[in-house]
């Protein structure tokens, strides 16, 4: 399947969509770490629900959700760039449980957990906010978030199954009153509520849309792909690890004989020996290559 995000509007109305359903992306990530399986369908349906926010950008930069507790589920994170490149990481308690399988996403991330929505922009000021993760589902967590930081009426339906996700947006878009077509909001929100997962996964955009809203005037837009993709460099890791100080690398280097760090989103390894670290203090770029 070739992952992707439909953008979509209904004519003389102020409500757009957003459909999106990824397969290749999500296995991508799920084949790095071996997650349970309840972890697993949550951290694909939170990558598409990161796609879906990022249509809501109007800038270069890139958006994060991340989920973070003291439950068994510790830490769940996803992120989602301009470019429609997405990457996802969560990491479970030693002591996790089939049976933990069963719990709600309250429970599954404990008591007080926070989602945090961060959009980091390429120039510009970041911007988080946080909604308490007490929604039944993650979708329902999203939109208390726009409700509470952007006054936008919005709609998430979200849906995974066996290394693939997808999800649906529809939301009211900022700065129109809605006409003379008073009920449209309700009456496409409930139009919406009839998708079945199964549908959500599977249909091919056009088809699911019709099946959806067939009464009504949908424009469709250019649909564009979404891959994943993990911003990690050696240019990133360098500068991570020059934050840590000059006292610091040089232990490392005398106890391990070399520092190694490994991208936790895509067990990308990064590699650096005396040589590379002596010419990193020096502030020198660090030449890759034959020589080591
Ligand atoms: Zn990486």
């Amino acid at each position: 399947m070739t992952d992707f995000i439909q953008r979509f509007h209904f004519s003389d109305s102020p409500v757009r969509g957003e459909l999106v359903q990824l397969g290749t992306s999500v296995e991508e990530v799920l084949d790095r770490h071996a997650y349970p399986e309840r972890v697993a369908r949550l951290l694909a349906e939170a990558m598409a629900a990161s796609v879906l926010l990022t249509t809501t950008l109007k800038f270069q930069g890139s958006l994060t959700l991340q989920a973070r507790g003291d439950g068994p589920l510790q830490t769940l994170m996803v992120e989602c760039n301009h470019r429609r490149e997405v990457r996802g990481i969560a990491s479970v308690a030693d002591d996790w449980t089939e049976d933990m399988a069963e719990l709600s996403l309250a429970q599954l991330f404990g008591a007080d957990a926070q989602l945090a929505i961060t959009i980091d922009p390429e120039e510009g000021q970041r911007y988080q906010g946080i909604v308490p993760l007490d929604g039944s589902t993650l979708a329902q967590c999203l939109e208390h978030y726009f409700m509470q930081s952007e006054q936008l009426p919005t709609r998430i339906w979200l849906a995974s199954h066996d290394e693939s996700a997808a999800g649906l947006l529809l939301q009211v878009l900022p700065g129109h009153d809605r006409g003379e077509d008073a009920d449209i909001w309700p009456r496409l929100c409930q139009l919406s509520e009839t998708v079945t997962d199964d549908e959500l996964l599977a249909l091919p955009a056009s088809q699911l849309l019709y099946r959806l809203y067939h009464e009504e005037t949908v424009e469709l837009y250019e649909s564009e792909s979404v891959s994943f993709h993990c911003s990690c460099s050696r240019e990133r890791t360098e500068r991570v690890l020059l934050s840590l100080g000059a006292d610091e690398l040089r232990g490392i280097i005398a106890d391990q004989g070399a520092i190694e760090v490994a991208c936790q989103f895509c067990n990308q390894e990064y590699r650096f020996d005396p040589i590379d670290v002596e010419q990193l203090l020096r502030g020198g770029a660090v030449v890759t290559g034959q020589l080591h």
